[in-house]
């Protein structure tokens, strides 16, 4: 062993790592005594390598996310492994910092031992996204208004135009421009109620029973999947299982979830709506027997306008981007399983009822 491979053996070359990356790193207790932060961290965060001893890791985090911040280590204890979170952080000058990252609880005789924390500081990016979101909204309503006058000429037009040649090149004109300025008022409508809900709209919170629930939207559904050929099943292990939260919004989100099912389905294929209950949770799953989920394409599915290349079947791009939303607004998590070729499983899980 020569001298280069000690540094890794005694552990000073990974100190050295440590304090040499941008990224902030933390091993603190769940109670939040700090045990050692990089360089990037206090740096950001202001506090000198002796001071930095003296603060409670949670001080250094925004008070918005303490409800947040019990939730997470409940998951920890619970033994998840790694969890992404997004924090804002205040440095000792009252500075705010967005981050976002990963914690991880590290378990010794069974008990929380400690949680190490790797951070990224995206607080710029966040900013550009806001901005880019204002501007969108913005466009989005100035362009309703033409936009629905357009649509309304073109119908106009449509009645007005002879019927004698229905199938004609005017009328065919007049038809492209119809669907066309749907599409485009589908797009529009549907970024718009994107910013409403990220912007914070209320939702209603009554008792939404799920097997029912699931019932419900799959009978709306159905007569669409039988067009195209394609049946939906249903599955219930949580029967009686219940949850808190919005129906129609909820409906909105499954409804996205089976439509999408539907479109990379082969047309006599089956998609299953399952319902199962978790620790404290209940799982709703789509499951499809369809194309899959291009590899390249899978971390950007959540982004908005987010469509895979030679894998579009119409729509906005929007959908997931709502419905990750929405399902986060009700302190639940949606994520997908997905393998190219054999199909997609598309699933979210929400807080139950007690
Ligand atoms: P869209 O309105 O385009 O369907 P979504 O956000 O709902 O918008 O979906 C985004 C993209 O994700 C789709 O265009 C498609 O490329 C991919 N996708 C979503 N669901 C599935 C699925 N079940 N199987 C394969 N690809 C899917």
């Amino acid at each position: 062993m020569d001298e280069l491979d000690t540094i890794v053996t005694s552990g000073t070359g990974l100190r050295d790592l440590l304090e040499s990356i941008d990224d902030l790193v933390c091993l603190a207790t769940l109670e939040g005594r700090i045990l050692y932060v990089n360089r990037a961290w206090r740096e950001k965060l202001g506090y000198s390598k002796e001071e930095i001893g003296a603060v409670n890791s949670y001080q250094m985090i925004h008070p918005h996310h303490k409800e947040d911040i019990q939730k997470t280590n409940a998951r920890m204890m619970a033994g998840e492994e790694l969890l992404h979170v997004e924090r804002t952080m205040v440095s000792k000058t009252g500075q705010q910092y967005e981050v976002e990252g990963s914690l991880s609880c590290r378990f010794k005789d069974g008990k929380p031992w400690y949680v190490r924390a790797i951070f990224r500081d995206i607080t710029a990016r966040k900013q550009v996204e806001r901005m880019k979101d204002e501007l969108i909204s913005m466009a989005s309503h100035e362009l309703r208004n033409p936009l629905m006058a357009i649509r309304t000429s073109l119908q106009l037009l449509q009645e007005e135009m002879s019927p004698a040649d229905p199938k004609g090149r005017p009328a065919q004109i007049v038809e492209l421009g119809l669907r066309n300025s749907d599409r485009m008022l589908d797009l529009i409508n549907a970024y718009l109620d994107l910013a409403k809900i990220e912007a914070g709209a209320a939702f209603a919170q009554k008792e939404v029973d799920v097997a029912a629930f699931i019932a419900h939207v799959v009978e709306l559904i159905r007569p669409l999947g039988l067009r195209s050929g394609i049946e939906i099943r249903e599955e219930h292990a949580a029967r009686g299982a219940r949850v808190s939260g919005d129906e129609d919004r909820l409906a909105q989100v499954l409804t996205n979830l089976v439509s999408n099912a539907m479109k990379f389905s082969k047309p006599g294929g089956a998609v299953t709506v399952r319902s199962e209950q978790k620790e404290g949770a209940v799982r709703v799953s789509v499951v499809d027997q369809g194309s899959g989920i291009p590899e390249e394409f899978r971390h950007k599915i959540f982004g908005k306008f987010a469509q895979a290349e030679g894998h579009r079947r119409g729509g906005s791009g929007l959908g997931l981007a709502i419905s990750k939303t929405i399902i986060e607004k009700h302190g639940g998590r949606i994520a997908f399983d997905s393998e190219t070729g054999k199909g997609t499983t598309f699933y979210f899980e929400l807080p139950r009822r007690v």
